[in-house]
């Protein structure tokens, strides 16, 4: 039998405790599943790894042996407690009883790395509750972390989306996030019978590497999504008709010009958009607004 299971079932009837749905409690038993995540972090002898809702600490217990330090963060008292016992004797954890939200993840990377002058990367490893999978990730790599990579089991069909390449197969309002922000590779895909509870849906570990430099420039970040976000609220409609809407085309006629002047179709859906188009178009949008306001 597994190890990870045997323990799991140790720790359960130990501390009496349940798998919490409300918090995403689907803990991972399969030794293999749990190595190839590990593996996939690339994790060095100077790495600090953040470890995103340990639980019981099946994973936690892998990252020990290879990380000069893990800070796991979690919010479940009951975990927290069967975390300290379960590693008392390993001096390099450190437990943060928090919701990973609430958290200024940069001024912990700060802390840590002031008490340890030998970290050299930063990592992030999760097997993360799949309730808030898309806010966790976004506040990672929204907040500008000095760190080198997220290495994320997630449902399937989100890992999907986050990785594929923008204005191809499974393409997302979030791709074009990730994608500016990330590179993306699959690590493996993880049946739902190597949990503790079964989730309904299969799962799949990405790992996203941060890049140096974006692969598009933009001039203004914000107004680059926020022009994603339009055309995809409706992603069933055409770009024009999206984004007339909401003002990023003052009409049709001037979305239709647009379009035409950057080598896309007139009728071109959001999901075909490749980054570089809308790059494009957010460049346009905003030497519009400049020639229009040194008009008035
Ligand atoms: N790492 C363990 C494993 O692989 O077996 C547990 C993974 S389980 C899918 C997700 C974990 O995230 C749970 O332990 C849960 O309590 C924790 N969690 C849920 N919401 C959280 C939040 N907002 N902040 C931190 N941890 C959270």
């Amino acid at each position: 039998m597994s190890e990870a299971l045997n323990e799991t079932k140790y720790l359960f009837k130990k501390y009496k405790v349940k798998a919490n749905k409300n918090l995403g409690q689907n803990f991972l038993i399969d030794d293999d599943a749990l190595q190839d995540i590990v593996n996939g972090a690339n994790i060095n002898s100077n790495d600090l790894v953040i470890e995103i809702g340990p639980g019981l600490g099946s994973l936690t217990k892998l990252l020990l042996k290879k990380a000069k330090k893990v800070v796991c963060i979690e919010l479940d008292k009951k975990m927290v407690k069967i975390l300290k016992d379960r590693f008392i004797l390993d001096k390099n954890l450190e437990i943060i009883n928090n919701d990973v939200l609430k958290l200024d993840i940069n001024a912990i990377i700060k802390e840590q790395k002031k008490q340890n002058l030998d970290i050299e990367n930063v990592k992030i490893v999760a097997n993360l509750p799949y309730y808030i999978t898309t806010p966790i990730i976004m506040h990672l790599i929204e907040n500008n972390l000095d760190i080198e990579s997220i290495t994320v089991m997630i449902q399937k069909e989100v890992a999907e989306r986050l990785i594929t390449i923008p204005g191809t197969k499974d393409t997302g309002a979030i791709t074009y996030t990730i994608y500016y922000y990330c590179e993306g590779t699959k690590i493996r895909e993880v049946d739902n019978t190597c949990f503790m509870p079964e989730p309904e849906v299969t799962s799949e570990v990405i790992n996203l590497q941060m890049r140096k430099t974006p692969p598009v420039k933009v001039e203004d970040k914000k107004v680059f999504f926020n022009i994603i976000k339009s055309a995809y609220m409706q992603r069933r409609k055409t770009l024009i008709n999206s984004l007339s809407n909401v003002g990023v085309f003052q009409n049709k006629e001037q979305g239709e010009k647009i379009l035409k002047s950057i080598g896309l179709r007139v009728d071109i859906r959001p999901d075909k958009m490749r980054i570089e188009d809308f790059a494009r178009l957010t460049e346009i949008f905003l030497k519009n607004i400049k020639n229009d306001n040194s008009q008035k």
